[in-house]
């Protein structure tokens, strides 16, 4: 290893500039069209996206909204899941897929996860009860969850919904992230593998129905100007967002290569630690790293100790839904989902995106084993002593 502690060399969690120096003129260019043609919500540069990626994901039906949070209250909504409706979903995502939930008027039925991060089929099946509606996998991190298992879990009834938020381009045997359930909610989050330049989501379904709702409800209920079937919202995806989008999207797959090169170069290098646990493929996924997430011994000081020294380590997330104070209703206390609990104190995302460099990931690593020693546990110590 090149690199020690003493050296500063600062490392985001996220850095976007790679990306951008590829697409700039691009982008450039199509931006330069949007503002000739004044085409700024939805319009023919939205469509051409929409289109490609459909084909990309094997979908029927993509349709561009304001943001992944949207976009998952919208897959419920066109469903007609609402009002006193059960809808399931892990305990452990980010809170906007219970958020969408709520949003639908539906009721947020949590459970716990599996030792992958992913919702546990088990632990849908024994919550199911006659007013179960849906169920929410949640791709975390950028591999799928077991959609096949969630789909026998649910029965022939529920409504299987997916939230690849973080796996744009990632496959389970084979089939892409969004074409597996009912329908699928995405964020184009600029941090997302597929980002915009400014928020946006988008909804994928084979079933025509669903998108017919969706095109209406997220414009204000209604396809002809001013004519409203029904109360809808203003939820759609700019011309600039579509531009910059149809650009990344013919670059996807070779920038989810170039995370799953980093993720093989940071397990090749974790394999010296064994107190470090590095993040496992599940069986017949393939992974797109949007989250490289660790579990390791005292997490709040390694953390600490990897920011103190400029490499931005995260946590996705320290706290699960049902003790976040905003979901203290739900009124789940701790000890609810072991699992989740026990995982959301050991996990650390470290820096990952197209474009991270070798001596950048050697130099992480370092700082990682030399957080490790320095805050052992006084009885680990002991014990090794
Ligand atoms: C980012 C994200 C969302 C929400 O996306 P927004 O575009 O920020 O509304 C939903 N679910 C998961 C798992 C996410 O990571």
């Amino acid at each position: 290893m090149t690199y020690t502690d003493q050296i500063p060399l600062p490392v985001p969690l996220v850095d976007l500039s790679f990306q951008h120096a590829l697409i700039k003129d691009e982008v450039q260019a199509g931006f330069d069209r949007v503002m000739a043609n004044g085409s700024f919500i939805l319009g023919p540069e939205v469509e051409r996206f929409e289109a490609a990626f459909a084909a990309y994901c094997g979908v029927d039906h993509v349709l561009g909204v304001a943001n992944g949070t949207d976009a998952l209250e919208l897959v419920l909504r066109a469903a007609q899941i609402g009002l006193g409706d059960e809808v399931i979903l892990p305990a452990n995502t980010f809170v906007a897929t219970a958020e969408a939930v709520l949003r639908a008027g539906a009721i947020v039925k949590l459970v716990d996860c599996d030792e992958d991060f992913l919702i546990d089929p088990e632990a849908v099946r024994s919550n199911m009860s006659a007013r179960t509606r849906a169920v929410i996998g949640v791709h975390l991190y950028g591999q799928m969850a077991p959609m096949e298992l969630l789909r026998r879990a649910g029965g022939p009834d529920v409504f299987l919904v997916e939230d690849l938020a973080q796996a744009h381009g990632a496959t389970r045997f084979g089939a892409r992230a969004g074409s597996l359930g009912d329908a699928g909610g995405t964020s184009f989050y600029p941090g997302k593998n597929l980002g915009a330049y400014g928020d946006g989501g988008a909804v994928l379904t084979n079933t025509q129905r669903v998108s017919d709702m969706v095109r209406a409800l997220r414009n204000h209920g209604g396809t002809n100007r001013y004519e409203h079937r029904f109360p809808g919202l203003n939820s759609r995806l700019d011309g600039l967002q579509g531009v910059v989008l149809s650009a990344k999207l013919a670059r996807l797959d070779g920038w989810n290569q170039l995370r799953r090169d980093a993720a093989r170069y940071y397990d090749d290098l974790l394999q010296a630690m064994p107190e470090v646990v590095v993040p496992r493929v599940v069986e017949g996924n393939e992974h797109v790293y949007h989250l490289y997430v660790v579990r390791v011994p005292n997490r709040d000081r390694i953390v600490n100790h990897l920011t103190g020294l400029g490499i931005s380590a995260s946590v996705h997330y320290p706290v699960p839904v049902h003790l976040q104070p905003g979901f203290s209703d739900l009124g789940l206390p701790l000890g609810t989902f072991p699992v989740a609990e026990r995982l959301s104190n050991e996990i650390m995302s470290l820096p990952i995106f197209p474009g991270i460099t070798n001596e950048q990931q050697d130099r992480i690593v370092a700082a990682l084993q030399n957080a490790l020693v320095l805050h052992r546990q006084p009885a680990v110590l002991r014990a090794a002593g």
